[in-house]
């Protein structure tokens, strides 16, 4: 069996119970090594083989795959996050299906709950947004037609934008046209749940002077949105005059 398991993002206690177990009886683990800790694989079997899938091709990680399989071995494959975010594993997957290779996903925490977990603050208020959008500005690769930063702007929702930080300028400019002002407010989360986490914030405006000037260029959560500033409504769920199926309210 192939298990692909999210590491989450950083901090080598986010994993899942599930996902660790995994680690400890894998015969082999392939990880991403751009963004995995490497203190996963320190819970690992003292004869485990590695694999940093960095500076490998698809071809060569579903070649150790199969001739792992073939062996008998337990294999995990180690994502950051939650493996289905940018994870590349739909093309991993359809070859081990088309390879009638059993494979599972174990989730994970992905770095954009992450890093709202770190500046302390929720995506989603009555009022404000009820919508997060998970998106990334396009670079190397495209984004699909109607996807552009600009158009997800329009809808004001709380936005998380991945892989995205090196083109900060760009992704300025997009939101400003789409939101039609600058005085949209912005954290970015650099390396959330690791050791050199660090936190800016700031308004379109000046988020990509305040980045620039701290050298950041890489992994970084930019969030985006009212729901990091100003008033919000409370949630009628704890109301105590609102009634749920749980609890009977006082009117
Ligand atoms: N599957 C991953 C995302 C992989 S794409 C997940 O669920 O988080 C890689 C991008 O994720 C990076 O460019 C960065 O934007 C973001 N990222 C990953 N780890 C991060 C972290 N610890 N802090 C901030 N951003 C992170």
């Amino acid at each position: 069996m192939i298990s692909f398991v999210g590491a989450g993002p950083g901090n080598v206690d986010l994993i899942t119970v599930k996902g660790r177990a995994l680690l400890e009886k894998a015969d082999v683990v392939i990880y991403a090594g751009s963004l995995v800790s490497e203190e996963h694989l320190q819970f690992c079997k003292e004869d485990c083989i590695f694999y940093n899938s960095a500076s490998m091709t698809l071809e060569e990680v579903i070649e150790i795959m199969e001739t792992s399989i073939d062996k008998g071995k337990n294999v995990v494959r180690l994502h950051t996050g939650d493996p289905t975010i940018y994870g590349a594993i739909r093309e991993q997957m359809d070859v081990l299906k088309s390879k009638g290779i059993a494979y599972e996903v174990i989730p994970g925490v992905s770095s954009f709950t992450a890093a709202c977990a770190s500046i302390k603050k929720e995506f989603t208020l009555p009022n404000i947004s009820q919508t997060v959008i998970l998106t990334r500005i396009e670079g190397r690769t495209s984004v699909p037609e109607g996807e552009d930063l600009e158009s997800l702007a329009k809808h004001k929702a709380s936005m998380a934008i991945f892989l995205s930080i090196q083109e900060i300028d760009k992704v300025v400019e997009k939101l400003a046209k789409g939101y039609g002002n600058y005085d949209v407010p912005v954290a970015v989360v650099y390396k959330a749940t690791w050791e050199d986490e660090e936190i800016i914030f700031g308004t379109l405006k000046d988020i990509a002077c305040k980045i620039k000037a701290k050298g950041i260029n890489k992994m970084a959560q930019i969030l985006v949105g009212d729901f990091l500033e100003g008033d919000y409504e409370r949630s009628k769920l704890y109301d105590p005059k609102f009634t749920h199926k749980f609890r009977e309210g006082s009117q």
